[in-house]
């Protein structure tokens, strides 16, 4: 099937911030639908690169810590062995796992950065950030909070949840410290500025072609008319990978760590002896599409900020391809909370449970087009359905005329591509093929229930 050069997808799984476990609501949004899609595009002989790993470096970690009064880095061990046992547990895999904790990771970001910076087409520039005039935090991030400017719901310095805008502590409307609740003050600081602006005809570009969801179009529609943000890549704060060189002294901005992850790791996969940029981007060559998995509230992001890196490195074919999205899992009714423990952790519910049942339940029940709602009693009545039915055995009424499996396995191998994917619908046409005594051995039924 791959006797031409295909083009490799890169596929990428957001990598969960290590202030928490992960619940069945993280779950049944992005990354089971990236390891299904993964595993469905392997199995239509697609070229495919998954990336996953952990995100160590946003400040809400820190603050975390501080507020469970524990060491930090205790804590990050403790809940990345909770992640990645999820993942291992519910089946999600992956060709590469970005290690921000891993010393070649963080030379490979800090270099990057670094010859951008040095190549010129990364400015060092004289900017006015902003610290807390009390605690003397660098407002960004969790430790800021105000209005979004978009839209004036309460945000933090990083993105909005309802429109998915731009929030950094510059732009945010009465903004104090999240930690402390103090004023801000002027900050004027020498640092690395990605002007995105001088990205806006690249971007344009990339918006025309990627396979976006309509909300992820509404939120960048915002920068059609307003001019796009300067963005500083590196500061001086208190959390992230520290800089070296002519930027020691400064951290990297975990956004823009994350935009340099997702062209490391590719090129490391692609080309394992790429160690400085021109190599990694010349690695790129392969690639013919980027797929994101994310939550709306990224769009900025995974629409502006991956992209523009891209560019600014050296990549400037436009190959972001698209993303899926999801709306919120709620638990009986109620969103997910870690303060208020109102949660399912994935890691200690799976470690119960039939893996296969439980990526059927959350592909059946998925979020994707507005907020469902898990309920044990819903997901035990599932579990009594199918079982027999993943065993062989057909139901003596109610069955699906045999007739009609083919075009039922046809439509769920269909739903359950990158530009459409739809992994409720998959199930449901799987569920009713398995009435008919069809699809025990079909691609669907493998990428659902992760069996290779
Ligand atoms: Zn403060
Ligand atoms: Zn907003």
């Amino acid at each position: 099937m791959n006797s031409k050069q295909q083009g490799v997808t890169v596929i990428v799984i957001p990598q969960p911030t290590v202030n928490g476990p992960l619940h069945i609501g993280h779950l049944s949004g992005p990354y089971l639908a990236a390891d299904i899609a993964s595993r469905a595009a392997r199995a239509r002989g697609d070229r495919v690169l998954t990336l996953a790993g952990v995100d160590v470096h946003p400040n809400y970690v820190m603050t975390k810590a501080e507020n469970l009064g524990v060491e930090v880095n205790e804590m990050v061990a403790g809940f990345r062995a909770q992640i990645t046992t999820a993942f291992e547990l519910a089946g999600i895999g992956y060709d590469m796992f970005l290690d921000p904790e891993d010393a070649a990771f963080q030379r490979a970001v800090t270099g990057m950065l670094s010859e951008l910076v040095a190549s010129g087409t990364i400015d060092m520039r004289e900017v006015t950030l902003h610290a807390c005039a009390d605690c003397g935090r660098t407002m960004h991030h969790s430790y800021v909070v105000g209005k979004c400017p978009i839209c004036g719901a309460g945000a933090n310095g990083l993105s909005c949840e309802p429109c998915g805008g731009f929030t950094s502590a510059e732009l945010l409307v009465d903004a104090s410290c999240a930690r402390c609740g103090g004023s801000l003050r002027p900050m004027p600081v020498t640092v690395p500025v990605l002007p995105l602006e001088d990205y806006r005809a690249y971007l344009l570009a990339e918006w025309q072609q990627a396979d976006l969801p309509g909300r992820a179009r509404v939120a960048l529609a915002h920068y059609l008319r307003a001019p796009l943000p300067d963005y500083p890549v590196a500061y001086p704060t208190d959390w992230g990978i520290e800089c070296e060189g002519q930027l020691s002294g400064l951290r990297v901005d975990f956004p823009t760590e994350l935009g340099l992850s997702y062209l490391y790791g590719p090129a490391r996969l692609l080309d394992p002896g790429a160690d400085n940029l021109s190599r990694r981007v010349a690695a790129w060559d392969e690639v013919d599409g980027v797929w994101h998995f994310n939550g709306i509230d990224n769009t900025f992001y995974f629409g502006v900020l991956y992209p523009a890196i891209l560019a600014a490195a050296g990549v400037t074919r436009p190959l972001l391809r698209g993303a899926t999205v999801n709306e919120l899992y709620l638990l009986d009714g109620q969103k997910f909370s870690t303060s208020r423990n109102h949660a399912l952790w994935a890691d200690e519910f799976l470690a119960g449970e039939d893996r296969e049942l439980v990526r059927l339940y959350l592909s059946w029940d998925r979020p994707d087009r507005y907020e469902t709602n898990f309920t044990r009693a819903s997901y035990d009545a599932f579990c009594d359905y199918i079982r027999p039915l993943l065993a062989g055995t057909v139901p003596a009424a109610g069955r699906l005329p045999v007739e009609l499996a083919a075009a039922e396995l046809e439509r769920a191998e269909r739903a359950l591509q990158l530009s459409g994917f739809d992994s409720a619908l998959a199930t449901r046409c799987l569920l009713l093929a398995l009435t008919a005594g069809a699809g025990a051995d079909s691609a669907p039924l493998a990428a659902l229930t992760g069996r290779s």
